[in-house]
């Protein structure tokens, strides 16, 4: 289906409903979705040399999702697990074929505050060989395990650069108990000193905090909540940066004990994903990241943000 059939079709698929949105989003690409390729045991900090002893479950998530998405003719970038990338290559290239874009997840799953720069360059370095050799596809864009870029590993950025990724997805604009760099807009942006652009993780206001769009927000508050997010961003003309992972799409993943905080938003309303995913995908037109950054370039100028301020966050 050529790009003028796909507008035609989604301007059908809309007639009659609200025709200046349809208009509104025909022209842009603002959506972004993005999923990060890894197995139920990564999500939960599991030791990484007992990783092989778990069940394998990720064709489970990760198969419904790329058909759904199939059926939208929804796009996204799939920063792929180094680690997941050789124990399922037929995955890495079934999702190749789809269309999507592919990126890294890091070697190990560790969090970059954690990692010497050393070990994370060799993480990075080695990731992106292998999903380029599996995929045949160049690997340009990554994002770190749990949002881990935070103003005390902001070093990982050059180390980036140096290895030749050119889109950075690990930042977000709001403090977890996790992650988080306050001081980070939350909409793309360079980085002058590491000459990286940054496309942060989007949130919206809801009552006093800024949840995420995607991620444990997405199951824990009806979708209701994220759709009035992505709305209120496009109104104000911003991009959206959605993420999920395969093990989100898997109700029935081994349970594991784990901390109270890291259980619920691992665990809680799974069975919510796939439904929300459908709503979603119906309403708005996602596309990978650096589709969308392209898009965006189109009609603004990425603002400078310098590492001094971020290390400030
Ligand atoms: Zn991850």
């Amino acid at each position: 289906m050529g790009i003028e059939e796909k507008y035609a079709d989604y301007r059908s698929r809309y007639k009659g409903k609200n025709r200046i949105f349809a208009s509104i989003i025909q022209k842009k690409m603002d959506f972004a979705f993005t999923v990060d390729v890894e197995d139920w045991y990564h999500g939960v900090e599991l030791p990484f040399d007992s990783w092989e002893r778990y069940e394998r479950r990720l064709e489970k998530g990760l198969y419904p999702l790329l058909d759904l998405m199939a059926e939208y003719d929804a796009k996204g970038t799939f920063f792929i697990l180094g680690w997941v990338a050789e124990r399922y290559p037929e995955a890495v290239k079934r999702i190749a074929a789809g269309g999507h874009e592919l990126g890294s997840h890091g070697m190990t799953h560790e969090k970059v505050y954690d990692l010497s720069p050393e070990a994370f360059r060799i993480e990075v370095r080695e990731t992106k060989a292998r999903v380029e050799d599996i995929s045949g596809q160049a690997v340009s864009a990554h994002r770190s395990p749990y949002f881990s870029v935070t103003p005390r590993s902001l070093w990982a950025l050059q180390i980036l650069r140096e290895e030749g990724y050119t889109l950075d997805c690990s930042i977000s604009p709001v403090k977890t108990w996790r992650y988080g760099v306050s001081t980070s807009p939350d909409v793309p942006y360079y980085v002058p000193e590491a000459d990286i652009v940054e496309f942060p993780l989007s949130t919206f206001a809801f009552l006093h905090k800024r949840p995420a769009v995607g991620g444990a927000y997405f199951r824990l508050l009806p979708y209701f909540f994220t759709r009035k997010g992505i709305r209120t961003r496009q109104v104000q003309n911003l991009p959206v940066m959605f993420y999920i992972h395969p093990w989100e799409y898997d109700p029935g993943h081994p349970r594991i004990p784990m901390e109270r905080k890291a259980r619920f938003t691992h665990y809680t309303r799974l069975s919510k994903t796939l439904a929300n995913t459908r709503a979603m995908l119906k309403e708005f037109r996602f596309a990978g990241a650096g589709a969308v950054l392209q898009s965006y370039l189109k009609r603004q100028n990425l603002p400078h943000v310098p590492m001094e301020r971020l290390a400030r966050g």
